[in-house]
């Protein structure tokens, strides 16, 4: 899920404007995940893949990024929620289902997983990806210690679509 041509209408890598009409909690918190989002690309940085898009056909694949609520709090403030595709791939991608339309915000999973086709070094920075993602959980659980889990990207999708998001709940 990486390309250096991918669509990149959220600004560039580490873009630090606000996310707009957050807590400051929420702001602390998204600004946390952009310094874990670009520590995951660093980490990758010496790796490549060919950016076809096919990782983003989720229903081919059934294979779905997982993410905190931060993650989604990123997406669902910083772009438009887009329909779902009627080919089952992630609704972020563009029309034609090749390239991701949210880039620079996309999800630490999209950053950190690559198909078979990966090239670079021998050795994936798995360790890396350990810590960053412990780092993950605890900037989203300081935010909602009720979620004690990451979700997949179809349901926090479904759930901002149906109305009912954390967002939407009373406080
Ligand atoms: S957000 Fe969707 S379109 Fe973008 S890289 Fe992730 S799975 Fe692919």
């Amino acid at each position: 899920m990486r390309g250096r041509d991918w669509d990149d209408e959220g600004g560039e890598e580490g873009d630090e404007r606000p996310s707009s009409g957050g807590t400051h909690e929420e702001e602390r918190a998204l600004k946390e995940l952009r310094t874990v989002y670009r520590q995951a690309d660093a980490a990758y940085a010496p790796f490549s893949c060919p950016a076809s898009g096919e990782c983003c056909q989720l229903a081919k694949t059934r294979r779905q990024p997982w993410l905190w609520w931060p993650e989604w709090l990123l997406l669902a403030r910083r772009h438009p929620l887009p329909p779902p595709r009627k080919d089952g791939g992630c609704p972020y991608l563009d029309a034609e289902g090749r390239r991701c339309t949210v880039y620079a915000d996309r999800p630490f999973g999209c950053r950190t997983f690559f198909c078979e086709r990966i090239r670079g070094p021998a050795r994936q920075p798995a360790d890396t990806v350990t810590t960053l993602l412990v780092r993950l959980e605890r900037i989203s659980q300081r935010l909602m210690p009720t979620l004690t889990g990451p979700r997949e990207l179809l349901d926090w999708h479904a759930e901002a679509l149906s109305g009912n998001g954390p967002e939407e709940e009373e406080p």
